[in-house]
């Protein structure tokens, strides 16, 4: 723990560790959803949604690392147990058991969104009271609305090539 860095904080740094602990396991649980589902996934450009899917895997590890530093710096511990991912994580845990291509798209969109809503309020709630996981925060929030949007534009691909196939 940085005591200077930890000073900085004030008050609410337990809240700011409580909310760093439920995303850490978030990005666990996104994590082994995508790496997965990318092995599972099947139909209409499997191969484009398999590449994506594996980028996305690799991302939400890192971001699991980024949370993980914070909360250490801060002076807290990340949950130490794979059993607490589903009990603290704020967003559902959607097994990858259709893997129409679709159906794994729909559920990894859905995980992006509710990824974005909760690191929204978390940098909503840093502002002006922890700079540092403010743009720590910020870096993880662009990288989800990235991924939202990528699934979001393959989505619309395989189903244009899926309606335009059928005519
Ligand atoms: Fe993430
Ligand atoms: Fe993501």
């Amino acid at each position: 723990m940085g005591t200077a860095g930890r000073k900085i904080v004030g008050k609410d740094v337990e809240t700011i560790i409580t909310m760093l602990r439920k995303l850490y396991c978030d990005e666990w649980l996104a994590y082994y959803q995508y790496w997965l589902g990318a092995k599972l996934v099947k139909g209409p450009m499997k191969d484009a949604v398999m590449a994506e899917m594996v980028q996305h895997a690799g991302d939400e590890l890192r971001h699991a690392g980024m949370d993980a530093d914070r909360i250490i710096q801060l002076g807290g511990t990340p949950p130490t147990k794979p059993t607490d991912w589903t009990k603290l994580a704020n967003c559902a845990y959607d097994a990858p058991d259709d893997p129409y291509v679709k159906v794994i798209l729909d559920q990894n969109i859905a995980g992006e969104q509710c990824a974005i809503k909760t690191y929204n309020a978390l940098l909503v709630y840093t502002k002006d009271r922890d700079p540092v996981t403010y743009n720590m925060v910020l870096q993880i929030l662009q990288d989800e609305v990235l991924h939202e949007e990528e699934l979001q534009s393959l989505k619309e691909d395989m189903e244009l090539m899926v309606s335009r196939g059928n005519r």
